[in-house]
């Protein structure tokens, strides 16, 4: 089972969710950092990393300009405007390449190659008995997907061989590396805040991922501070509370020293317990089970 842990926005405490979850899971669990351009799990979950960290490639069309005959059939052909045609000068931007493939396989003279562009750094690691891996993106380039389809890769080949679960933290918002992220799972989980901006965004995150028509539940976190609204939001909408975490000041002094929130207290620690049940529940489809708060 794959469980993408999502936020509408950054500042919801997604990254502490995932990382308590991950110490409560009762099955073997591969955790990942699929926020790649600010990869933060590392700091809660403090894995040892092993020393085989790879560069991930996406392949990039190079110009042979002595077979070029500027007929201009590959311009034409890239959506992305990554190759232009000025007078007699065909140029390839590189940076702006989606790695379709598309300009390689119509040029009839055989004038573009095949050249890589560095993507980022993938990190593989452990934490006692749980699998992690991370990625961050090469600094100035423009795309996440690419380098995430990468981890997504080397997650799937681990949960195949080893059949472990996997819980990601995926990137806030929902724009594409957020859907990139959430695309395959099994289940979704949403964290908000019940501020009136945490509302609006956690709105936004269920609207955007709802036509994936995937089980999809909200950990409610910092409850007792902003409003009912978020709860009001969810009866109407038939949206399962799968947690909710209090507004502590425990929590917060964990959070800026790094700790994971569910090693604060035996109460956080049962809380995250009856997530981990939830999920399971939600999965299954025993939306009945699934203990509403
Ligand atoms: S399709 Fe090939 S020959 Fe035509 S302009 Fe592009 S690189 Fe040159
Ligand atoms: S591989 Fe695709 S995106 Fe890249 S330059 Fe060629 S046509 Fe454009």
């Amino acid at each position: 089972m794959k469980i993408s842990i999502a936020s509408g926005k950054g500042g919801t405490g997604k990254t502490t969710v995932t990382a308590s979850l991950a110490t409560v899971w009762d099955k073997p669990l591969l955790a990942v950092d699929l926020d790649v351009e600010e990869p933060n799990l590392h700091l809660f979950l403090h894995p040892e990393l092993s020393a085989d960290t790879e560069k991930a490639w996406m392949e990039v069309p190079v110009l042979d300009a002595e077979k070029c005959t500027l007929c201009g059939d590959c311009v034409e052909m890239c959506q992305f405007k990554a190759i232009s045609l000025m007078i007699s000068t065909l140029t390839l931007y590189p940076d702006m390449c989606h790695g379709c493939g598309g300009c390689m396989a119509i040029c009839n003279e055989g004038a573009l190659g095949k050249g890589q562009r560095e993507l980022g750094t993938i990190y593989k690691g452990r934490v006692g008995g749980t699998r992690f891996l991370s990625a961050t993106l090469r600094i100035g380039e423009a795309m996440s997907p690419p380098l995430m389809e990468a981890v997504k890769k080397k997650m799937e080949d681990i949960i195949s061989r080893e059949g472990r679960d996997a819980v990601i933290d995926a990137p806030p918002g929902v724009s594409c590396p957020a859907l990139c992220a959430v695309m395959e799972s099994d289940v979704i989980v949403l964290v908000a805040d019940a501020t009136p901006f945490g509302l609006h965004d956690f709105k936004l995150a269920w609207e955007s991922f709802s036509p994936l028509d995937k089980p999809m539940g909200v950990v409610i976190n910092r409850a007792g501070m902003g409003t009912r609204e978020i709860y009001t939001f969810c009866r109407e909408n038939a949206i399962p509370i799968l947690a909710e975490i209090p507004f502590d000041r425990k929590i917060a002094e964990a959070y800026s020293q790094g700790r994971i929130i569910a090693e604060v207290s035996t109460e956080l620690g049962t809380i995250f317990s009856s997530l981990q049940k939830n999920i399971r529940a939600l999965a299954a489809g025993d939306e009945e089970e699934v203990g509403h708060a």
